[in-house]
């Protein structure tokens, strides 16, 4: 089967005026080579600490913002070679899910309306039409019909997703990208939404991309998951394999510091993360991992590991993999 979404090395700098200056500036490198592959119908997670890089690809996920190198590819179409206006067609594919959207918007704008304009951007819609499109959506996200002139400040937290939610999926998308969406809800709504989640997915076909820092929901909803690191993927996996025998060091400190995890199957003992990653100002050469890495030798302070499949499926970018020139300290 044809990958969904094809990410394929994509970079992205920002450039920044240093503090106190006219015109000394410096790059930012937030994103750096990423390649990945989403297959339809799965449930694919990228994790990492704050400052990794992940809002950012998220934003080029969401095509808000452009890669500087590297293509992202939906359903075979390239999205850097759209015009803008078969790009506002495309737009409805692909829907992105912001943490909580009405910290952002207008208070005075109703439930109705608020899903009313997603499908007006794409064009008028006679009135009566209108209205039993929301209505449906509402319903579809279990949303009573009685908030449609309800005004955002008397609803909760998980309400106020379920219109994100259906504003989404009143266009007909093929793919949501949800950035913590189900963070800072309780677990019960947690919960809810996930069982909403896997019912939407079956009837329409839909993939997911979630975009967490939270390991224990992820681990609850991926299928498969991409560990970043300071703006590269270090380990790519399926759910099981990830959790439960992480290759990359990172991951397994990443792991070893989650509080929400019980069961740690590896010696979590041994990869305690410490310290802060590198300044995405200045990236030292070889392993971006190496300043943290419990494991790391000679070698990592050179060569910069490549993420390669090292069994079917596993992904991941530590020169420890590499058996034909394991180091013997690596065991
Ligand atoms: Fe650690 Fe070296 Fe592997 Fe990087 S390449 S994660 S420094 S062992
Ligand atoms: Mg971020």
């Amino acid at each position: 089967e044809a990958p969904l979404m094809r990410v394929a090395g994509v970079h992205r700098t920002y450039r920044q005026r240093k503090r106190g200056t006219f015109n000394t500036y410096r790059n930012i490198q937030a994103v750096r080579g990423v390649t990945l592959d989403i297959m339809p119908r799965e449930n694919f997670g990228i994790v990492g600490e704050s400052g990794c890089g992940k809002s950012t690809l998220t934003r080029m996920l969401a095509w808000l913002e452009t890669p500087d190198t590297g293509t992202i590819v939906l359903g075979g179409t390239d999205l850097a070679k759209l015009t803008p206006r078969e790009l506002i067609r495309k737009r409805n594919e692909f829907q992105l899910l912001l943490q909580d959207p009405y910290t952002a918007l207008p208070p005075r704008t109703t439930v109705g309306r608020m899903i009313e304009e997603s499908l007006r951007i794409r064009g008028e819609i006679p009135r009566k039409e209108m209205r039993a499109k929301v209505t449906a959506a509402m319903a579809e996200v279990g949303l009573p019909a009685k908030l449609y002139d309800a005004l955002p400040n008397a609803l909760s937290t998980g309400e106020r997703q379920r219109i994100s939610i259906a504003r989404a999926l009143i266009l007909d998308p093929k793919l949501l990208i949800l950035d913590e969406t189900l963070s800072a809800i309780d677990q019960r709504e947690q919960g809810k939404l996930i069982d909403l989640f896997s019912r939407l997915q079956a009837k329409n076909d839909l993939t997911y991309v979630f975009i967490s820092h939270d390991l224990a929901m992820v681990r609850k909803v991926c299928t498969r998951i991409a560990v970043m690191y300071l703006g590269e993927m270090v380990e790519i996996a399926d759910n099981r394999d990830l959790f439960f025998d992480p290759q990359h060091p990172y991951t397994k400190a990443l792991l070893s510091a989650a509080p929400t995890l019980e069961e740690k199957p590896f010696n979590a003992g041994d990869f305690l993360l410490e310290g802060e990653p590198p300044s995405p100002i200045d990236i030292p050469p070889g392993c971006s991992f190496a300043s943290r890495c419990p494991k790391a030798f000679a070698r990592c302070r050179v060569e910069t590991p490549r993420l390669q499949e090292h069994q079917p499926g596993r992904f991941a970018a530590c020169h420890l993999l590499d058996t034909a020139e394991a180091e013997p300290a690596a065991a």
